[in-house]
């Protein structure tokens, strides 16, 4: 079945470069393209029971055929079953059809149903004279299927091609074998290729529409199974080579909590163990933790590093964007520089003898952890003895940088262990899928002392209470955060919106001083508003939405985010995890322009309604599909066929255990499976 389309009666090159277009090269391409819909032709409806949209087979006799010609030229036929009567009307008609549609003559006919002005009509449905003989002429007998198409191929040609396919079914071979899908209660594959694309006229119509058949489950099951066989393969890949074992006493750890003022969480320290136990391992660590805003996760990610340096390794922790890798570099300086540990930093924007410096410093292991953005593993950084890469939201990097990265440790066959932490929770059933090639941790408990912010929604017709409501927290002695949000991506437009709104505040209330912080101003610039209003000389801090990360100001209880609906949930989530982080009854307003759309609208609720990262994940998901989530529509790795990560989620522990299965039984099924599935993304396989 791996033969081209071409193989196929009437596909000449014009015909295959339309299929293409629609991703179909081989026979086995087009029994995966699956229908959209599927229109009811199995049946002959009476007229009285349709209604307006209603698709369907009726059969009648003309009663009155005429060629109207005031206004727009058309041929009306009207046409009666003994039930009622509806119109047909065509515009375009040749002679020889005004010459045979005639009274008396009977029509079977299908079509969308309209409401007109002269009650139900079909607008050019497709029709057949039928002849006496034609009497008891058969329907269809199964559903017709609706294909995604493209321009110049017709439904016709897409049926009969798939007809053509179907008919050698018997010889595309089933990779899953009774024992891997009696589990999970599904068909085989030929029977669920045949249902999806001619489904019998008993079948839930509903069903079909909303992708729960059975049928259609055992294909998103083995498109799901496949994705994760490739996920663990690569998995397999990299461990099988060997890593630094990083066995250590831990004093330099030792040092680092006897220096804090807290103690670290039960959930902070059984993460921290789960490193421990994976470094300690002759192959490469690859785990995600996972942890909500303020769960503390630079602490772990320190740990892993100690140990790292105290094995007599390097460490590197890459992060996203400039700002968030400037944080961990702050946090980094003042964690490891007490405790001697020389880190290097590594930004796109720093100055050449910046970079000359540390570039030296890593490469003759001076500097024993580095810091930076992606500016990290380009082709000049080398490592003296690279044990142990953090990448910090991984789910903004591709795996590809993430592999690029860890190349760099690479010696002698040897890889460095690796830590991926999100700041973003992410919904198990995602991370099961997303992440199928890496162990998890998750941070399941805030530090204490933390009270939940209340969070509401107001309109900014309101604008001047909330701004009150600033002066009141100040005037107890709290500070705030004044959250200015624009839809560009332009640090330049966001900088001027935050401006004015600096401008605006600074008259609005009088005798608070108010500071104020964008991506345009100088690192230098930032840090020092950042430190005054730290330390609380400045009371009021009027914002871009920089501060979403890092920023840690205990006394700050009220943040307003301007033009809330303009952000997605896991951004917003992000910011008001900056408040609340005293003891202090803190709140958040989520102030919104009207109207707001129905998804602003659910995504402003959910928020009021829960502070848990994980719901407020599993809501994101819902409301945005599994691509935005992760950030990871560009690379398509999140890219299914036929499967849904949403709809599908009940089917993922059956899936890991198919998996599981067919390695153990049917290693001979696990490559043709991943071929099948993932052809497009063979790349993506071969960087492991
Ligand atoms: P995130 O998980 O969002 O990256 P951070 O690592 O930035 O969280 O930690 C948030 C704040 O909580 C920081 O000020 C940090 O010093 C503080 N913190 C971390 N761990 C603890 C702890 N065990 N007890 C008290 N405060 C903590
Ligand atoms: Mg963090």
């Amino acid at each position: 079945m791996t033969e081209p389309v071409t193989t196929l009666k009437g596909v000449g090159p014009k015909q295959a470069a339309r299929l293409e277009k629609l991703g179909i090269h081989t026979l086995t391409d087009l029994l995966f393209h699956l229908p959209l819909r599927y229109q009811d032709r199995t049946r002959v409806l009476p007229v009285a029971g349709l209604r307006p949209g209603d698709e369907a087979v009726v059969e009648g006799e003309i009663a009155l055929a005429e060629v109207q010609s005031r206004g727009r030229r058309m041929l009306i036929l009207r046409l009666a079953d003994g039930t009622g009567a509806l119109n047909l009307r065509f515009f375009h008609f040749s002679a020889a059809q005004q010459h045979n549609l005639v009274r008396g003559v009977r029509l079977r006919c299908f079509g969308e149903v309209r409401g007109g002005r002269q009650g139900l009509e079909m607008v050019h449905p497709e029709y057949r004279v039928m002849q006496d003989e034609d009497a008891a002429a058969p329907v269809e007998d199964c559903l017709t299927p609706v294909y995604p198409t493209t321009e110049g191929l017709h439904q016709i040609s897409l049926r009969r091609l798939t007809d053509e396919a179907l008919a050698r079914l018997e010889h595309l071979p089933d990779w899953l074998p009774p024992g891997v899908l009696d589990p999970a209660g599904l068909p085989d594959l030929e029977s669920a290729l045949r249902t999806v694309h001619r489904p019998p006229p008993d079948v839930s119509v509903a069903a079909l529409l909303a992708g729960r058949h059975p049928a259609q489950r055992r294909l998103a099951f083995e498109e799901l199974v496949a994705h994760h066989l490739s996920l663990y393969r690569l998995r397999t890949r990299t461990t099988a080579r060997p890593a630094p074992v990083i066995r250590v006493d831990g004093n330099l750890l030792g040092r680092l909590r006897r220096s804090l003022p807290f103690a670290l969480t039960g959930a902070q320290d059984r993460v921290i163990r789960e490193l421990e136990r994976d470094m300690a391992r002759p192959s490469p660590m690859l785990r995600l933790v996972q942890g909500d805003v303020g769960s503390g996760k630079t602490l772990v990610a320190v740990a892993a590093c100690l140990h790292a340096v105290e094995a007599g390794h390097q460490a590197a922790v890459m992060a996203p964007t400039e700002i968030l890798a400037e944080q961990h570099h702050h946090n980094f300086r003042a964690l490891l520089g007490p405790l001697d540990i020389p880190v290097a930093w590594f930004s796109g924007r720093q100055g050449v003898r910046a970079r000359r410096e540390s570039l030296a410093a890593l490469a003759e292991g001076t500097a024993r952890v580095a810091v930076g953005t992606h500016a990290l593993f380009q082709d000049e950084v080398s490592f003296e003895d690279l044990a142990l890469v953090i990448v910090d939201e991984q789910h903004r990097f591709g795996v590809h940088q993430r592999m690029a990265l860890r190349e760099k440790g690479a010696r002698d066959g040897r890889l460095p262990h690796q830590l991926i932490m999100t700041a973003t929770p992410i919904p198990r059933t995602l991370a099961m899928t997303a992440y199928a090639d890496l162990d998890y941790s998750v941070i399941d408990e805030l530090p204490p002392g933390r009270t939940p912010v209340k969070t509401v929604a107001v309109s900014d017709a309101r604008r001047a209470e909330v701004v009150e409501r600033i002066h009141h927290a100040i005037g107890q002695g709290r500070q705030a955060y004044w959250v200015c949000t624009l839809i560009e991506e332009s640090e330049a437009l966001q900088a001027q919106a935050a401006e004015d709104t600096y401008a605006q505040l600074q008259e609005a209330l009088t005798g608070v001083r108010v500071g104020l912080v964008h991506g345009r101003m100088k690192p230098r610039e930032k840090e020092a508003v950042m430190a005054a209003f730290k330390a609380g000389e400045l009371q009021l801090l009027v914002a871009t939405t920089v501060i979403e990360v890092g920023v840690d100001v205990p006394n700050a209880s009220l943040m307003i985010i301007e033009n809330a609906e303009r952000l997605g949930l896991a951004q917003l989530h992000q910011l008001r995890g900056r408040v609340g982080r005293g003891t202090a009854e803190s709140a958040c307003v989520l102030l919104y322009h009207p109207p707001l759309s129905d998804t602003a609208q659910r995504r402003l609720e959910a928020l009021r309604a829960t502070t848990d990262g994980f719901e407020i994940a599993r809501i994101d998901l819902e409301l945005r599909g599994p691509g935005e989530v992760l950030g990871t529509r560009q690379t398509g790795m999140m890219q299914f066929r036929i499967a849904e990560i949403v709809r599908d989620q009940d089917l993922l522990d059956t899936v890991k255990a198919a998996a599981t299965r067919l390695m153990r039984d049917h290693p001979d099924h696990v490559e043709p499976l991943i071929r099948r599935w993932l052809s497009g993304a063979e790349e993506y396989g071969r960087v492991g």
